[in-house]
């Protein structure tokens, strides 16, 4: 019966990816936006139109840009945040990461039947609490881990997870604005019955249950966060993806009850698609599961391995830095912050000379882990344009640099969130660019 069902779940996933696929070829070759986009915001058939052209001079890369072919007719793509930053670290780190998975490996679906979070690896597991011990940014003693494809399936299953199952009426799902633009896209998508989107947390003023989101630092602003509503029925989801030493100073660990983390963004390996989730009441864990068991029987057990392995070498690279393994420069988290303190100088050099633009301002702090005292470098800039231009990323637009309108993460269109996380020479080109706007 159980395996009865299973099949036909599968069956369900299947015929649903092929027709996203059709879907999404119609859905370009038509010419015609949809209203409703999420991952792109209009750019994934811009992609493919790009994608035609740099096949004819590089084969086979798909959407995103080839090391030798960063910038495509001119134009500077800073709209997805992906983390490509990374790449040349991971080139430089060569085979010590490399994980061989023999045939026979991962044919069960079960990883730890014993565990709540039957799917998880026991090898990820312990690389997760290895990393938090050494970094100090979260407490995992008594801690659930839920692992997910991505903290964007993590941030669905919790969604199900603190919905009351008997209200009546959708819980509201806030956030401060502006925040992360998936969030209420991923949380109409379904037109659930058990949830949906309430907007900036700053403007809630009713006295019922809701669920807030506190992402810190922020993705687009870079700013600390706190909740801001302030009620007794609210349930709050953290969301740590950024908080790492490369892009804020460690000031504590934190000890919220729900909190998600990503390999996107902690090594920049997002297409691995691997999120775990720290979680203190064992209600919300055991639904987390539940929901991931319904929507995809658990998560891939090579992108667990892989993040593993990944993530161990992580900790290697800094408690075995005077090995001959490893030298002075390979850790991970240095290596990480004086890279991102560098593209931050270039950017605000570029922005002062330019004198169209400004960027906010953080204020300094000790990091606790790697002792430094630094301002905030977050992964996005989220740059203003002054004046007359009340449309920044159409003025952007016209100097061939994509970017994000602040409309879509609830904010003015006066901003744009540029990606701070491209590889070297885009970025370069970018800074060079805006430089030159007058
Ligand atoms: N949360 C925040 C704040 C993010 O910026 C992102 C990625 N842009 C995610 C979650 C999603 O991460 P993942 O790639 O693990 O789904």
């Amino acid at each position: 019966m159980e395996l009865k069902a299973m099949i036909l779940g599968h069956f369900l996933v299947i015929s649903l990816a092929l027709n996203a696929g059709l879907l999404y070829r119609d859905y370009c070759n038509n010419g015609k936006h949809k209203s409703v986009e999420f991952f792109s915001f209009k750019t994934e058939c811009k992609n493919e139109s790009l994608v035609t052209k740099r096949d004819t001079h590089v084969a086979g890369r798909f959407p995103f840009e080839s090391s030798s072919s960063k910038v495509v007719d001119g134009v500077i793509d800073l709209d997805h945040g992906d983390p490509t930053m990374y790449e040349r670290y991971w080139q430089q780190m060569g085979d010590k990461t490399t994980v061989v998975i023999p045939g026979w490996k991962f044919v069960s679906y079960f990883s730890d039947r014993r565990s709540l979070c039957w799917f998880l690896e026991p090898e990820l597991a312990s690389s997760i609490i290895r990393l938090h011990k050494l970094v100090g940014n979260a407490v995992t003693e008594n801690r659930y881990i839920v692992v997910g494809t991505g903290s964007t399936q993590l941030f669905q299953a919790v969604l199900y997870a603190l919905s009351p199952s008997n209200a009546s009426e959708p819980i509201d799902v806030l956030c401060a604005a502006p925040f992360y633009s998936s969030y209420p896209l991923i949380t109409e998508f379904l037109k659930s019955g058990l949830y949906k989107w309430g907007g900036d947390a700053h403007k809630f003023r009713q006295n019922k249950p809701y669920i807030e989101l506190v992402t810190s630092p922020n993705n687009p602003d870079g700013l600390s966060r706190q909740a801001v509503v302030d009620q007794d029925q609210g349930m709050l989801i953290h969301d740590l993806a950024y908080y790492w030493p490369q892009y804020t100073p460690i000031s504590y660990a934190a000890d919220h009850n729900i909190m998600l983390f990503t390999v996107s963004k902690t090594t920049g390996h997002a297409g691995t698609r691997l999120g775990w989730a720290l979680i203190k009441d064992e209600e919300i864990a055991k639904k987390m599961t539940e929901f991931i068991m319904l929507s995809t029987i658990g998560v891939s057990k090579e992108s667990q391995l892989r993040a593993a392995k990944i993530l161990q070498v992580v900790s290697d690279t800094h408690e075995y830095r005077t090995n001959q393994d490893f030298r002075e420069g390979d850790s991970f988290f240095e290596h990480s912050y004086y890279l991102m303190a560098k593209r931050w100088k270039q950017l605000r050099n570029a922005v002062n000379q330019s004198k169209i633009f400004s960027l906010p301002h953080f204020p300094s702090a000790k990091c606790t882990f790697n002792g430094h005292t630094f301002a905030t470098q977050p992964a996005f800039a989220w740059l203003k344009c002054e004046g007359e231009i009340y449309d920044c990323e159409k003025f952007l637009r016209e100097h061939k640099i994509w970017t994000r309108s602040g409309k879509h993460f609830g904010d003015s269109t006066k901003y744009v969130r540029v990606s701070v996380l491209p590889r070297d020479e885009e970025f370069q080109q970018f800074t060079d660019r805006l430089r030159s706007i007058i």
